[in-house]
């Protein structure tokens, strides 16, 4: 029969791989529960509706990489292909607006995109995001982008930069954008046949260009953050000091953007130079406009994901914890098999860790096996039981119920 392989663009988390993301994940604990984060889950699948509102009927990620099914009632299911839109509506379903605000929330769960799949880009990824809901303050968005900076830094990632930028609101975005168009228009004959053509449909693209008369030429454009409101501008520059008071660097990127409406303010992403193509290992920024699209009232709010697989690429060796294994019961002969048994389920219950002998070796291969796992005593059970311990190498014989009260006390079996 031919073997059945993991679906493209999936992948197998093996032990090893395991104990890293364990790793990782014990310091998004400690990192973003030390700011008063709370840990939520919601399900792997969402109504499609959820994300066709709540991520943007015309982004790639709703127009091309959704994974939607039929329940088989007639209804549209989609794998969640993000996580902000999904914590949003339980955000409104559980009428958290009622708790004191704002509601610290963040996630580490599988998402789901059928992208074409390469090194940093899979189609069942894993994230880490965190969510403010219920805050439009200055120190929210920093908070947030401190936090994921610490994250980063403590996991080690390497060569990270941060690029920070402000939206306004969508109605100074639709202004700029005219203002742009016209400046693209006037300067036509001084961009190239590529970017003329597209001004009218994504003039912001002309900031991305790399031949040097459409480069020289968008060196005088309008930037959105020269065309911020006052009070957007404001907010802007307040997150900056609080970003500059803690120390985290940062480069303004007025091409940052966001295409969708309901992006308000602050926008982020952080990338690592250690990564390839796939540079982007997390970002987000504020979304004021999102609550209410999908039902609920006006609601500030600010988050951020960040990629599980790239942070871990990105972050090289992490020290892992060797697994300690306390006590290997090895069988001398048949007849202790039931002793051995429970004197394995007795040292668990005393808190050590213990493995038992599975696999019918003989008490050499055992003892060979112990070795390998590491084990740092082992009971040879038969109708005595000795008690070697591995490093010193000495063994003693000593009743059933001396043991577990032996290796506790980690005497040297004088
Ligand atoms: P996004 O939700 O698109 O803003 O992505 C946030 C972060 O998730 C990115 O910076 C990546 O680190 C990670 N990410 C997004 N898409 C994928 C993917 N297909 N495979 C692996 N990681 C991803």
């Amino acid at each position: 029969m031919p073997l059945i392989q993991a679906p493209r663009g999936t992948f197998d988390v093996l032990p090893a791989d395991a104990a890293r993301r364990a790793v990782l994940q014990s310091h998004a604990e400690r990192v973003l529960g030390g700011a008063g984060y709370r840990r939520i889950e919601t399900p792997a699948f969402e109504a499609t509706e959820l994300f066709a509102r709540g991520v943007g009927e015309a982004t790639d990620i709703v127009q091309h990489e959704m994974y939607t099914f039929d329940d088989g009632g007639g209804r549209s299911l989609t794998l969640r292909p993000e996580g902000t839109a999904p914590v949003c509506r339980a955000y409104l379903e559980h009428g958290m607006h009622k708790l004191p605000q704002p509601v610290k929330l963040w996630y580490l769960s599988p998402f789901f995109r059928a992208e074409a799949p390469q090194r940093g880009r899979y189609r069942q990824f894993w994230q880490v995001g965190a969510e403010a809901i219920g805050s439009p303050s200055a120190e929210t968005d920093a908070e947030l982008i401190v936090l994921l900076s610490e994250l980063l830094a403590t996991l080690g990632v390497r060569e990270t930069r941060l690029r920070l930028s402000s939206l306004g609101t969508p109605r100074t975005r639709l202004e700029y954008r005219e203002e742009l168009t016209a400046y693209l228009r006037a300067h036509r004959d001084q961009l190239s046949p590529e970017v003329a053509a597209r001004i009218e449909l994504n003039p912001m693209r002309a900031f991305d260009a790399t031949d040097a008369t459409t480069r020289r030429t968008m060196e005088g454009a309008p930037t959105l953050l020269g065309r911020l409101a006052p009070e957007d501008a404001q907010h802007f520059v307040a997150v900056r000091e609080l970003l500059d008071g803690a120390g985290v660097k940062y480069e303004l990127d007025p091409r940052l953007v966001r295409g969708l409406d309901y992006y308000t303010r602050t926008v982020f992403e952080f990338t690592s130079d250690a990564l390839g193509a796939q540079s982007g290992v997390g970002g987000g920024g504020r979304y004021d406009g999102l609550l209410e699209l999908l039902g609920g009232d006006p609601t500030p709010a600010s988050g951020w994901a960040a990629g599980i697989e790239r942070m871990l690429i990105a972050a090289g060796e992490l020290p892992v914890a060797p697994e300690l294994v306390d006590l290997f019961v090895a069988l001398g002969s048949r007849d202790g098999a039931r002793e051995a048994f429970e004197l394995a389920l007795d040292a668990r219950r005393a808190g050590l860790s213990a493995q038992l002998e599975l696999a019918g070796r003989s008490l050499r291969g055992q003892l060979r096996h112990a070795d390998r796992l590491g084990a740092r005593y082992v009971a040879i059970v038969a109708d005595q039981v000795a008690l070697r311990n591995m490093e010193s190498g000495e063994q003693h014989e000593l009743e059933l119920a001396a043991v577990i009260p032996t290796i506790l006390r980690g005497s040297r079996l004088a």
